[in-house]
């Protein structure tokens, strides 16, 4: 009889969406895990709210089936249920109300159409640029979603946002107060990151997540898909936090001999040095990059990985949990459930989630 092979040992770094869904797969196909996360609880519903019984996600998790394929097909495998979330959006200029949209279901499609429209005359000359401009950007993202190959065209595909938008001729407004700013929330970057993100990646965006089946968020929550994935993971270290990583391959002291990678973690009560046939670094690309650069590894391999992290520029963003009406446009009727508010300067964007809002409470 061949004898059975030993079962790998991967320890997994981070417990958020990616260090979960990583631990889980590893787990169901027989490797022995062990989760690693420095707070105190799960990374993914770690910032997640109770608000008088009822379980409110922060940040906000919300999805579409389009963009998020993979996602949609692990919450059906986990019997996750979704429910439709709302992600209306509204755009202020130096605290005054520029132009909005609300999502209106027609034939089971989902349809951005900007407030105002019933009674055209209403709509202001700034509000009719806006419109003229969003339903110009809905069409050419639609047609490059029907001909996927136009995505990849040498012109857009070298355009930045910015220059997309001026090379086709964009009103200022829609470029300065719409869409860049847009873009700045959904990816939680400045005003100027977002001005450089590739066209073809930003119409992507639009024509599969503005258009189609409603955008969606997990009923229950989050916590329920934390639960689903943590379930069966026997060593998850809460409060844990990997300090190095480096490669094993000999006595690495504790119980790190003859292994791959040794992880050195801290806890309360000190320092451990423990080893794994491999590792996953579930961090930010910059907390991946100081883990591996604080083990004593080097080699090419190790390089190009560093190489490859340290591409990834970062930038200060904050993130607040509140209940300040002062943040929301001033007049209650142009509240939406993402309201996205440049200020005078033209430096910087606010994007405030109305959570009661998205989750349909
Ligand atoms: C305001 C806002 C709104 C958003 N809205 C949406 C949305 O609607 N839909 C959506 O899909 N996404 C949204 N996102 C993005 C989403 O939150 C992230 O893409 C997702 O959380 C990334 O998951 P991750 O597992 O890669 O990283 P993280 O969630 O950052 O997880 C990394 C984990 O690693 C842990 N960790 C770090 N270093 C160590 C260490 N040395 N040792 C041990 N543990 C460590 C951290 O504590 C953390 O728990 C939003 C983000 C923000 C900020």
């Amino acid at each position: 009889m061949t004898p059975e092979p030993p079962t790998q040992s991967i320890a997994v770094v981070g417990s958020g969406l990616a260090g979960l869904t990583a631990a889980h797969f590893l787990q169901r196909g027989g490797r022995r895990v062990t989760l690693f996360e420095q707070g105190a609880a799960v990374g993914m519903d770690a910032a997640s709210l109770t608000v008088a019984g009822e379980r409110v996600d922060v940040p906000l998790r919300v999805f579409t089936p389009a963009y998020y394929p993979c996602l949609t097909r692990m919450y059906a495998h986990l019997g996750v249920a979704s429910a439709a979330a709302d992600y209306s959006l509204g755009v202020s200029h130096a605290g005054a109300p520029v132009w909005s949209y609300t999502n209106v279901r027609i034939h089971g499609v989902c349809v951005p159409v900007p407030d105002g429209l019933a009674s055209a005359t209403a709509l202001g000359s700034r509000r009719r640029r806006v419109t003229r401009d969003w339903v110009r950007l809905l069409y050419a993202a639609l047609q490059m979603q029907r001909m996927p190959w136009r995505l990849a065209d040498r012109q857009v595909a070298r355009q930045t946002i910015a220059q997309y938008l001026g090379a086709q001729r964009y009103s200022d407004d829609f470029a300065t107060h719409v869409l860049v700013p847009f873009v700045a929330a959904v990816m939680t970057c400045s005003l100027a990151a977002a001005a450089e993100y590739p066209a073809n990646a930003v119409l992507d965006f639009v024509g599969r997540v503005a258009f189609g089946r409603r955008v969606r968020r997990a009923a229950g929550g989050v916590q329920e898909v934390c639960r689903a994935l943590a379930e069966g993971l026997g060593d998850v270290r809460l409060g844990t936090s990997v300090v190095a990583v480096e490669a094993g391959g000999g006595d690495g002291g504790g119980g790190s001999r003859g292994c791959t990678v040794v992880v050195e973690a801290a806890d309360g009560s000190g320092r451990q040095r423990l080893g794994f046939d491999a590792v996953v670094l579930a961090t930010q690309a910059d907390v991946a990059a100081r883990l591996l650069a604080s083990g004593s590894g080097d080699g090419p391999l190790l390089a190009d990985m560093l190489r490859a992290l340290r591409a990834v520029p970062y930038e200060d963003a904050r993130v607040y949990t509140h209940a300040d009406a002062s943040v929301m446009p001033a007049d209650r009727a142009h509240w939406h459930a993402v309201n996205l508010a440049t200020h005078a300067s033209g430096a910087r964007v606010t994007s405030t989630h109305w959570l009661n809002q998205v989750d349909g409470r």
